[in-house]
């Protein structure tokens, strides 16, 4: 059995149906903390479980000895850590035969706030002594590309504190390939993938595409940190949440999320998708 938690998420729904085209659907579980959201997997044929990561209770039940099981990372910035150890907890009282976690580009040498948390999910389940496979994921074209309406309405392509900045995103889709490929084949226990992009890009090659495929020009809206903090809280994000994003851009002006081993490329068997690829998809769901 497989099993993916977060399957209701963006990743995770990509990382189920890329699942249900190469397995049984039948082999196939999800541990979800809202069934209704996952009543679509259900009615295909796949295992629908209820936890939450903030209940270690209710992850008791989650999985079964033997199974290959992806922790989605959370996406509650903050809270993931002790969220992340019970998912662990409970994957070792059951005894699980592989347990896969979406990590950040770098691992420990990430050396931004955001990825603090990864970096302690990692040793602690490293610690734990299962077999393990990081995938260590680099942004997704779509944190960029996902917002271009809103950049747009704003009269940019996007807003930035980084300087010099370069990125080598990936689309998510490439990302959950990546995830079903070593969820589907056999030796990829204890290692770490680092996982980006083919294409290493600055935000001006962004807004020269953007532009060129809107057919008018969109600038870069480059900001302080002190006030793209203040965006950014003005935007719903609490201030420590909005202090993190702006520590990413500023990590993003050293490289960090820059960085390329083409693991990416080699778990999926072809090119990562381009970013060129992702502005259309994002310019079509803006109009
Ligand atoms: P989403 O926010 O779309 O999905 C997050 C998933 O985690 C959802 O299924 C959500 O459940 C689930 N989840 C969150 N909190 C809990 C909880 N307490 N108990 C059980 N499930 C929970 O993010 P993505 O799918 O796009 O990305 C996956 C993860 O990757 C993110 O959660 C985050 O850690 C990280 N990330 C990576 C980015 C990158 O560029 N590499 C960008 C953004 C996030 P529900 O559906 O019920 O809300």
């Amino acid at each position: 059995m497989i099993v993916v938690t977060g399957a209701t998420g963006n990743l995770g729904q990509l990382v189920v149906e890329g699942l249900v085209n190469e397995v049984p659907v039948e082999q196939i579980a999800v541990v979800v903390r809202d069934a209704a959201k996952a009543a679509r997997f259900g009615e295909l044929g796949v295992e629908v479980r209820v936890a939450d990561y903030s209940d270690p209770a209710s992850l008791v039940d989650a999985f079964r000895e033997g199974e290959k099981v992806l922790l989605i990372s959370g996406s509650e910035v903050g809270q993931r850590v002790p969220q992340h150890k019970a998912v662990i907890d409970a994957a070792k009282r059951a005894n699980v035969a592989l347990l896969g976690y979406t990590s950040i580009l770098g691992g420990p040498a990430a050396d931004i706030e955001l990825a603090r948390e990864h970096q302690i999910t990692e040793r602690y389940l490293i610690d734990s002594g299962l077999p393990y496979v990081l995938l260590r994921n680099g942004f997704y074209h779509e944190v960029y590309t996902g917002g271009l309406g809103t950049a747009i309405a704003n009269g940019g392509v996007l807003t930035s504190s980084a300087e010099g900045a370069k990125v080598a995103t990936a689309a998510r889709a490439d990302y959950a390939a990546a995830a079903v490929a070593v969820l589907t084949a056999e030796g990829h226990e204890n290692r770490a993938y680092e996982l980006s992009g083919d294409e290493v890009w600055t935000f001006e090659e962004y807004a020269a595409e953007a532009s060129r495929q809107l057919g008018s020009e969109l600038p870069v809206n480059r900001v302080p940190a002190d006030v793209h903090r203040e965006i950014l809280v003005g935007a719903g994000l609490p201030d420590p949440v909005a202090a993190v994003f702006v520590g990413v851009d500023e990590g993003i002006s050293r490289g960090v999320l820059a960085v390329q081993t083409g693991d990416l490329a080699k778990l999926i068997g072809r090119p990562t998708t381009p970013i060129a690829h992702s502005i259309t998809e994002g310019l079509a769901a803006a109009r």
